[in-house]
């Protein structure tokens, strides 16, 4: 006797999903069923695999083959979960087996109880704090999103300081009442002991913790913790999404507009936009919060998909920090004219130099922000202008320590020689500017000082960055110098300047979404200052080469409206998301003249989709050029985007254009990225 026919979503690079026949002893087992997962044979291995759909015909070329076993260790996915599985691999153009295989641990329970365990829990154990009184604003947003238990989407547009984690905490309590799981996604970087703690202290061993920090048997304990409704709230990156919970009730994405919540490797999926899919298939809210909400989120805000809430005042009336702009080219004028001060390195004004003194004789804190790592960002000849470069990517290898050269996509490094080593007269010079110079300066400035550094050199544990968030807390720190990792989430009290070293780094880049992250990061950098004080107003200070900058000039005024209206018009003009879809192909190989013979044939490829097929007439194509980093571990890379106004019209015409790769020349990898985030 014959069993049943199985769709199975097999965890392989397959394009689709293979037919196996259930033999007639797994008739009848109560996990034979959609979600349920399989062991089954693949060429010469076994595999594990879902079961997506029974029924599929025998017939065909294939001799069908049996399905191994039944994984009963694996709970069954939920049914609203394998549909936004399904959903994810489709729009992502990814296999549905890849897209399978990130759902589940990388450890099974069994090998989990064999791996050791670090001393110490792994979500915070913390005094439990009665909740403070709601703001008004805070009131009206909670009862907002409460009114409605099924799906929503909300966006919370909440000043820096206006109290949003109070918000989510609220709609938290809500949830475990009603004995629902929620997810709360967090970008990596603010997934810190400061915030995980603010969960714990109010909601308890509800809590659990996925982050880069934990073995990967306390994510293990973690993710069953979660599967199993043990847990019931799970805070974590991105990745927290692929935690298959049974009772989802709500799901929240603090900082939506980070860019970090698009994964552009593998699975190159957008956890904010994919979130509001999965909410949408289990019918439950999903709120998304930000003082600096993305285009795409506010334009969806706007014309009425999300639900748009607003906190305009920070808590307890505390005033917005106070911005203002030093014009560096003035600054370099003057120098040339007025009194030198020969004790100013050429980064420093005298304007934000004379505010750190002052905050540091009142016995606060300052904060200076440069987004670059390193003493400077490169050398170069004096003599015949050669700047080293690193010999797999094609970008400027960067100072570090007194000689040491980095490259910071592939860690090339190798040591800087007394003379240059192209023309071989000159003596290399520090060329730009970096954290590590910064902390030099300021030491010298201000002998005695503390620095605590916090970028990706200094700190590369977690165990860093919480001693490095103690000393700070303990107010045993005056200067804080550094990178992305102090403009996220930050919360100290003494802090109460925060200094922008060189704005413009941030929006120098080829990159059509640079104003608004330039915006994003200068307005949330500066929401660090001043958030506890209500007599003194936090101070911010912009030295920039480009004080007219409009990214500039709406963080001066803290007017995310404005700057909204401002860039939605201009990427109106030129088509651009949120007035359109785009997807990036990205064409890749080590030999140069096949990776551009395969974009062009691309292209020849797209163009003849687009005459042959009407549907696609509002569809353009940009390029193929070469990507902004031309060449990367020693690979060559084009681009090629395409953008339209309808997703699943667009979509469709990616996949047919990817569809039968045979004519893709080998050692050459084409992948697309829909709705890139990242186009460097
Ligand atoms: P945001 O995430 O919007 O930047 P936070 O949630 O970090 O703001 O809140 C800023 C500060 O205000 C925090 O120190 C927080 O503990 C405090 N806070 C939040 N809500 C209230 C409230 N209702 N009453 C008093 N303090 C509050
Ligand atoms: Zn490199």
């Amino acid at each position: 006797m014959s069993g049943s026919f199985w769709k199975v979503a097999v965890e392989a690079p397959l394009p689709e999903p293979l037919t196996y026949e259930a033999p007639s002893q797994l008739e009848g087992h109560p996990l034979l069923k959609r979600g349920s997962t399989v062991r089954v044979p693949l060429g010469k291995r076994t595999a594990l695999g879902v079961l997506i759909s029974d029924g599929a015909d025998g017939e065909g070329p294939f001799k069908i083959r049996e399905i191994s076993e039944i994984v009963a260790s694996r709970p069954p996915l939920p049914e609203p979960y394998l549909q936004w599985l399904e959903w994810v691999a489709k729009y992502y153009i990814h296999p549905i087996g890849n897209v399978i295989e990130s759902v589940f641990p990388p450890l099974g329970k069994a090998e989990n109880a064999r791996q050791k365990s670090r001393k110490g829990p792994v979500a915070p154990v913390v005094a439990r704090i009665a909740p403070p009184e709601l703001t008004d604003e805070q009131r009206v947003v909670v009862d907002g999103i409460l009114a409605d238990r099924g799906f929503g989407a909300h966006l919370v547009h909440g000043v820096t300081g206006s109290g949003k984690t109070e918000v989510y905490i609220r709609l938290l309590e809500d949830l475990i009442a009603r004995d629902k799981q929620a997810l709360v996604l967090v970008p990596e970087i603010s997934l810190t002991p400061q915030l995980t703690q603010r969960f714990a202290m109010r909601l308890g061993d509800a809590v659990a913790v996925i982050h880069s920090g934990l073995t990967p048997r306390e994510k293990t304990d973690q993710w069953w913790a979660m599967v199993e409704g043990r847990k019931r709230v799970l805070i974590g990156a991105r990745s927290a999404l692929f935690c298959p919970v049974e009772n989802l009730g709500l799901i929240i994405i603090d900082e939506e507009h980070e860019g970090s919540f698009k994964q552009d490797e593998k699975l190159k999926y957008h956890a904010r936009d994919s979130a509001v899919v999965l909410a949408k298939l289990y019918d439950c809210p999903v709120v998304l919060g930000s003082a600096t909400p993305s285009l795409e989120t506010w334009g969806n805000a706007k014309n009425g998909r999300y639900r748009l809430h607003e906190m305009k005042k920070r808590v307890e009336d505390r005033p917005m920090p106070t911005v203002e702009v030093i014009d560096l080219r003035a600054e370099r004028d003057d120098r040339k004219t007025s009194e030198p001060r020969p004790d100013l390195p050429f980064w420093l004004s005298g304007g934000l130099h004379d505010a750190l003194k002052e905050t540091l004789l009142a016995g606060k804190q300052s904060a200076l922000f440069l987004n670059r790592r390193g003493v400077a960002q490169s050398v170069v000849c004096p003599a015949c202008g050669h700047t080293p470069q690193c010999p797999n990517c094609e970008v400027s290898l960067t100072l570090h320590g007194k000689n040491h050269l980095l490259c910071h996509y592939c860690d090339f490094h190798r040591t800087l020689g007394p003379v240059c080593g192209d023309c071989k007269e000159g003596e290399p010079k520090p060329l730009g500017l970096g954290t590590e110079l910064v902390e030099n300066d300021l030491l010298r400035l201000f002998p005695g000082a503390k620095v605590a550094r916090m970028d990706r050199d200094e700190i590369t544990t977690r165990e860093d960055l919480e001693a490095a968030i103690a000393d700070i807390e303990a107010g045993a720190v005056d200067f804080i110098v550094g990178t992305q990792m102090i403009a996220k989430g930050l919360d100290f009290p003494d802090l109460i300047l925060v200094g922008l070293v060189m704005a413009d780094v941030a929006f120098n880049l080829p990159d059509f979404r640079a104003s608004e992250r330039a915006f994003q990061l200068l307005t949330q950098v500066a929401g660090r200052s001043g958030r506890h004080v209500s007599d003194v107003p936090g101070r911010v200070i912009i030295q920039t080469y480009n004080p007219d900058h409009p990214s500039i000039a709406f963080t001066r005024a803290h007017d995310y409206d404005g700057f909204a209206r401002f860039e939605m018009s201009c990427r109106e003009q030129l088509r651009y998301p949120p007035f359109s879809r785009m997807g990036a192909f990205r064409v890749q190989g080590l030999d140069l003249d096949k990776v551009k013979r395969a974009a062009d044939a691309l292209k020849a490829r797209a163009e003849r989709l687009l005459a042959r097929q009407i549907a696609y007439q509002r569809i353009d194509l940009l390029g193929p050029a070469p990507c902004p980093l031309a060449k990367l571990r020693n690979n060559f890379r084009f681009q090629f985007l395409v953008k339209g106004p309808d997703a699943a019209n667009l979509g469709r015409f990616c996949r047919q254009l990817l569809a039968d790769g045979d004519w893709i020349p080998s050692g050459v990898k084409i992948s697309i990225d829909m709705d890139a985030i990242n186009l460097i």
